[in-house]
């Protein structure tokens, strides 16, 4: 291995250690916090494998798993962006007795009692930003 190379090797380790991934395929948890405007970086799912770091061959019949070519089995390019690609402005939602709301960005309904919905500031599924009344 080239000094290039291990350089290379050891950045991308520390930003595997540091970021979660797009896909959730990471140890790292995601965290929103008002720092970043509940939109974490993280490391973006390799487009040719969706971030599973594996490809499906099949050939004469037979399917194998081999590493994905264009990521090397990694899953992620190694590009920091951020995990919401909604930048659209905050908009007041009332949510219900149950705490039910209705997104506006998706028009999804969620509760915005689950973390796994809702971070606080976005809705998870889309990243729209809402204020709740
Ligand atoms: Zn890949
Ligand atoms: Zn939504």
């Amino acid at each position: 291995m080239s000094g290039g190379a291990k350089k290379r090797e050891i950045e991308r380790r520390l930003l595997l250690a540091k970021y979660p991934r797009a896909s959730g395929r990471s140890d790292v948890p995601l965290v929103f916090s008002d720092d970043d405007d509940h939109d974490p970086l993280v490391l973006e799912d390799c487009p040719s494998c969706h971030g599973r770091g594996t490809r499906c061959d099949e050939r004469g019949g037979v399917a194998s798993l081999d590493a994905c070519d264009a990521c090397d089995g990694a899953g992620t390019t190694f590009e920091l962006v951020r995990y919401f690609a909604s930048s659209a402005p905050a908009v007041e939602v009332a949510a219900d007795d149950e705490g039910w709301a209705t997104c506006p960005g998706c028009s999804y309904r969620f509760s915005t009692r689950s973390p796994a919905a809702w971070t606080g500031r976005r809705h998870v599924r889309c990243g729209q930003r809402i204020v709740l009344t």
